[in-house]
């Protein structure tokens, strides 16, 4: 439903927007990530990145829903990488070099594409994702997360190389590094926005999976992680 909304008003930016979010709720689980690539959704995402290449907003909406999609689903990784979404993710990283956001989520989303998987790192690599994450680096040496994500990026894409010369040693101690934040992310974060803490427990089935901003912006009807309907939300402290 999301993705038909999407396909049939391509010229309603702020719906696209509200679109993304949407499937970014969803996207959090491996069952709804099938159902959304199934459903052409991720050349939804990608179509709507490119006709608004201008619009910095969509640019770093859009990536930050293809993290969500290709967090350990290597078939929607293929998708992405033969839909011609690389290029498109580093294309806002060039045009945006200077926007925080777009950074992130774009360094973000190369990370998780390639994390694990040898053909995006290897599409990543030679379409030149190595010196836009130099860029990124040296562009905003203040921003903890850009460095967090630009470093990992960078990292996992050398570290194609290391494997075949058997450096081991080097490739466990990212390799846990790496899992140990997705870990912790995937925990402590909103599933929606993933900046802001969890606070906001959704009743009956007790999920606490979303930050009261993103209750406020957006309504959800349903739980994002179960689908069951909500009822009652609570905030909570961590
Ligand atoms: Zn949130
Ligand atoms: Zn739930």
């Amino acid at each position: 439903m999301i993705i038909n909304a999407m396909n049939t008003h391509p010229d309603k930016k702020e719906m696209q927007k509200l679109a993304f979010a949407a499937l970014r709720a969803l996207a959090i689980n491996r069952e709804n990530q099938e159902e959304i690539s199934k459903s052409g959704g991720v050349e939804a995402i990608l179509q709507t990145m490119k006709k608004y290449n201008t619009c910095v907003d969509v640019q770093e909406e859009a990536c930050a829903s293809l993290v969500n999609l290709s967090v350990d689903n290597d078939a929607n990784k293929l998708i992405i990488e033969n839909s011609g979404g690389i290029n498109l993710i580093l294309s806002a990283l060039r045009n945006y070099s200077k926007m925080e956001r777009v950074q992130e989520e774009g360094c973000r989303a190369l990370w998780t594409l390639s994390y694990k998987n040898n053909a995006s790192k290897s599409a990543v690599a030679k379409a030149g994702g190595i010196e836009v994450f130099e860029n990124a680096i040296s562009n905003h040496p203040h921003n903890e997360q850009i460095q967090k994500y630009a470093r990992y990026a960078k990292k996992g894409i050398k570290k194609k190389n290391s494997i075949s010369q058997k450096n081991d040693s080097a490739r466990f101690s990212l390799t846990k590094e790496v899992e140990a934040y997705f870990e912790l992310e995937a925990t402590l974060f909103c599933v929606v926005c993933r900046e802001n803490k969890k606070d906001s427990l959704l009743l009956p089935c007790r999920h606490l999976c979303l930050c009261s901003n993103c209750v406020k912006s957006y309504s959800f009807p349903d739980c994002p992680v179960c689908r069951q309907k909500v009822q009652k939300i609570i905030e909570v402290y961590l």
